[in-house]
């Protein structure tokens, strides 16, 4: 058999390290960016937001930190206004999937460099993905102009992330790493970087979920988040469909992500025995599906579909979304299948 692919990931400059965010201003300059927009999630979030604009000194325009999951229209309608009104001329987006989230939209109006600070494992940072809602409705699409320029990870800034939300996003992280490793489109840089994001969250998700001020830990989980997030350019198959349906119904994100990832890749697992064994070495396990669940069992978030708002006569629409999209890669999964693995997960 030949081997054929096509890598095209774009480029981001990456600025790592504890402490880091005191270079916001200057990287803020580096993209000739004068007025930025600091875009945050209200709570803590909006502390985090605080922090990175006073750090911009003179380039900061303002914050803006009503970021919500999925960015529903109105919540993207208003962060648009909020940089008309602020005269941005660029987005500083500081926290989870969230914060990152609606900077992508307001770039995807207005093409504004986006410079992030992420905080929890979600990896969007690295991708050039958005995504907004409208009722039940999810829209996501692909546009390199929501890719942030340059990422500033500062490890000390996810030292307050609780438990719960490292150990949901270290699964979402997780799910993308395993989700590239089995479909055709993988690359070699894929393969490599998302079998060492898999290593990594193998070893340290644990401890930061243990003891959120482990730093070493953090900073590894932060390395493996970007590398998650990166590997996420490749495309996705039936883990991120499924979870794409059942975030259209309302559920959480990264907790359905930690809740099915167990099930899924038990199921494709069973069809895609290198994949198995580049999990296992990665894992230092012999059963890759059986760890996701121990790891899962050991933290403190919802375990089964039923404890997130799940509704039981929900099953049947969710398979039948999944089912008729065809999926085959590693191997078909029917209306059917689907409906077995949410059973199992519910
Ligand atoms: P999130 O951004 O919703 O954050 C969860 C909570 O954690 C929020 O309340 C936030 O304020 C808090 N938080 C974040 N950082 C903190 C910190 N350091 N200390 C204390 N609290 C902190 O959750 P998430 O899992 O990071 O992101 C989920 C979102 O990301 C979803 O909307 C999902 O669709 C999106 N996502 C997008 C991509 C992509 O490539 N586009 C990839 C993954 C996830």
């Amino acid at each position: 058999m030949t081997t054929t692919f096509i890598h095209d990931m774009p480029a981001q400059r990456v600025v790592f390290g504890s402490g880091a965010t005191a270079k916001v201003a200057e990287e803020a300059e580096r993209l000739g960016i004068a007025r930025a927009l600091v875009v945050a999630t209200p709570g803590s979030g909006q502390r985090l937001g605080e922090q990175v604009l006073a750090r911009l000194g003179p380039r900061g325009a303002g914050l803006h930190a009503y970021a919500v999951t999925h960015v529903p229209r109105p919540v993207a309608e208003a962060g648009l206004a909020a940089a008309r009104a602020a005269n941005a001329d660029g987005l500083v987006a500081v926290g989870g999937g969230a914060a990152i989230g609606l900077a992508k939209a307001i770039a995807l109006s207005t093409g504004l460099p986006i410079l992030a600070l992420p905080t929890t494992y979600s990896g969007s940072e690295a991708t050039p993905i958005y995504g907004t809602s409208d009722g039940e409705r999810k829209i996501t699409g692909r546009d390199n102009k929501v890719l942030p320029k340059t990422i500033l990870y500062d490890p000390d800034l996810t030292l307050g992330l609780p438990a719960a939300i490292s150990a949901a996003s270290g699964m979402n992280a997780i799910a993308h790493c395993v989700e590239a490793l089995w479909i055709s489109a993988c690359t070699p840089v894929i393969t490599a970087i998302s079998t060492e994001s898999v290593r990594l969250f193998g070893a340290y998700l644990t401890s930061v979920v243990d003891n959120g001020h482990d730093i070493e830990a953090r900073e590894q989980c932060l390395i493996a988040a970007w590398l998650a997030g990166s590997a996420l350019v490749v495309g996705t198959a039936l883990h991120h469909k499924l979870a794409h349906v059942l975030g259209g119904l309302g559920l959480p994100h990264a907790e359905t992500h930690a809740i099915i990832l167990p099930h899924v890749t038990r199921f494709n697992l069973e069809q895609a025995p290198a994949v198995k064994a580049r999990l296992a070495q990665a894992m230092g396990v012999a059963d890759p599906a059986a760890r996701l669940a121990e790891m899962l069992r050991g933290f403190p978030i919802p375990q089964r579909l039923s404890e997130v708002g799940m509704a039981k006569d929900k099953i049947g629409f969710a398979a039948e979304e999944v089912g008729k999209l065809n999926l085959r890669e590693p191997r078909p999964a029917s209306t059917a299948d689907v409906r077995a693995i949410l059973d199992a997960a519910f």
